[in-house]
């Protein structure tokens, strides 16, 4: 007799690593039939440039959180290592798959194409595939009609509740008894400094975010060091899915009814609704993982340069503000967002290297790497859009600015302790002497500036508002705000 083989469903777990208001998880469990809960390390994504191991140990920690609060359901989710279509003919060997669920995943070419093939596949084996959206952001649009209506409507629907019914999720004891048909991925995790994945502690800061440190949210926004703690920091929690977007809003919406911060509230709620509208940008036009999105920019060729690209990737430009950004980016995983525009502006502008050369490099540095902000936010900053005002930061005034007592830049660049701080924006105009009465010597202990500001500025600014202005880039900038732009454009872009 030919024994037959249960009908489960699979729940594939993406960038929504999480149990609680997780729509397509939610839906897995309305056919009441067993479902797995699965992720998958791909191979192929390993080894991508734009990941790098300190978003597989938030992946790891992610999913670990879930666990925990798995055990009282008695299931775990199976993490295995492989490319998804073989993994998924595995588990066909033991179970008839009715439904496979998961989100709509805005991402690079490669998960882009992997989708394609599983979407091949499924249809072959007679598989439903079901996709949802994934905090508001939509699949196949033409333009940003009703967007806005859209998104607002998403934002204000209830929540989905985890609440499991007996039956619903596959036991741990099935689990385990085909965990040695896979390779199964072990859950220990390295320590770092590094924000640590998982919704209980993204839950944790965007309490202490509430209870007190967006007292200081507007005024802080833009300082390095002092943003770090005013701001939210949920974006890792946010682009890996430990929490929705609709939780978040919901109850800063709700806080705001009785908070004596309303204007903070307000400035990170319209964070929030940015977004989606990048990764909505990215969704209708994938191509900017390579090129700019204003096909007029294509002729404009910089060279490379190994040498420059190397002094800033490590921190070691001659430039204090950007040096200590650097660093502190590659220590932590984290800067605001002044400072990301600022260190790409620096890169593109200054040091006149294409956006294409920083793509990956930041990628694997921003522990809350999002293909749908990384590549509309780096061309923008690059002024290659068409559509936005051209905007090249001065890193020394930014410095006097936003880090005055240099407090910032002498933590990340020790090199520096001992330059007062008069000194401390603009090191190498110290005289000789200077340089000896606080033991700091420029270009023995501290390199000379790598190129110089002025000059550098200035051939940016006459290429690129030259360019701004030629027929291509204006013809293009109409077919973009067409297809892009919102119906309130000052309160989105
Ligand atoms: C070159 C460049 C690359 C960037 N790459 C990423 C990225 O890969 N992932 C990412 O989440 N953010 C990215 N950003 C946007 C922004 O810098 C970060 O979202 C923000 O600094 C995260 O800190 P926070 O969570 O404390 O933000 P808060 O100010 O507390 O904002 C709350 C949330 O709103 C969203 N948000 C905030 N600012 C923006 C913005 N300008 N555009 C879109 N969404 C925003 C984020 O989800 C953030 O967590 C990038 C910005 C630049 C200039």
């Amino acid at each position: 007799m030919i024994e037959k083989k249960p009908h489960i469903n699979i729940f594939w777990f993406k960038r929504d690593l999480r149990l609680q208001d997780n729509e397509n998880l939610w839906q897995s469990m309305q056919d009441n039939i067993p479902v797995i809960l699965l992720y998958i390390f791909e191979p192929s994504i390993l080894v991508d440039s734009h990941y790098s191991n300190r978003h597989f140990n938030f992946i790891k920690e992610s999913l670990k959180d879930i666990n925990n609060r798995l055990f009282e359901h008695n299931t775990k989710v199976l993490v295995v290592s492989g490319e998804v279509i073989p993994v998924f003919k595995k588990i066909q060997q033991h179970y008839n798959i009715n439904h496979i669920y998961s989100h709509i995943e805005t991402g690079i070419k490669l998960t882009f194409d992997r989708d394609k093939a599983v979407k091949k596949w499924q249809q072959s084996e007679n598989i439903r595939w079901i996709q949802y959206i994934n905090n508001g952001v939509q699949r196949g649009l033409k333009n940003r009609k009703n967007w806005v209506q859209n998104w607002e409507w998403w934002m204000t629907e209830p929540q989905r509740i985890f609440l499991p019914e007996k039956g619903d999720l596959i036991t741990i004891q099935d689990i385990n008894y085909i965990a040695p048909f896979f390779d199964i991925v072990s859950l220990e995790t390295l320590n770092s400094s590094l924000q640590k994945g998982g919704t209980t502690i993204g839950l944790r800061y965007f309490e202490s975010f509430l209870s007190s440190r967006l007292e200081n949210y507007n005024a802080h926004i833009s300082k390095p060091l002092l943003s770090r703690k005013s701001c939210s920091r949920l974006s890792p929690y946010i682009a890996w899915g430990n929490l929705s977007v609709r939780q978040i809003w919901q109850k800063a919406k709700h806080l705001r009814k009785t908070s004596k911060h309303k204007r903070q509230l307000d400035g990170f709620t319209s964070r929030l609704r940015w977004q989606a509208h990048f990764i909505q940008k990215f969704e209708m036009e994938d191509s900017m993982e390579f090129l700019s999105v204003n096909k007029g920019y294509h002729t404009l060729k910089k060279d490379n340069n190994s040498k420059l690209a190397k002094a800033w990737k490590e921190g070691k430009t001659g430039f204090p503000l950007i040096d200590a950004c650097m660093r502190c980016l590659v220590e932590t995983g984290y800067l605001n967002f002044r400072m990301r525009a600022m260190v790409v502006s620096f890169f593109v502008h200054n040091l006149w290297q294409p956006w294409q050369e920083a793509s990956s490099f930041l990628a694997r540095q921003f522990l809350d790497f999002e293909p749908g902000i990384h590549y509309p936010q780096l061309q923008m900053q690059a002024g290659e859009t068409g559509i936005n005002m051209l905007r090249i930061y001065n890193p020394i005034k930014t410095s006097y600015e936003h880090d005055p007592e240099g407090v910032f830049i002498k933590k990340w660049v020790p090199e520096l302790k001992n330059v007062p701080q008069s000194y401390i924006h603009e090191p190498y105009i110290m005289s000789m002497m200077e340089q000896q009465f606080c033991n700091t010597e420029i270009g023995r202990d501290y390199p000379a500036p790598i190129i110089s500001l002025k000059d550098s500025q200035k051939k940016a600014s006459d290429i690129l508002w030259k360019l701004q202005k030629h027929p291509n880039v204006t013809e293009d900038a109409v077919r973009i705000l067409k297809r892009h732009t919102l119906i309130d454009r000052k309160i989105w872009d």
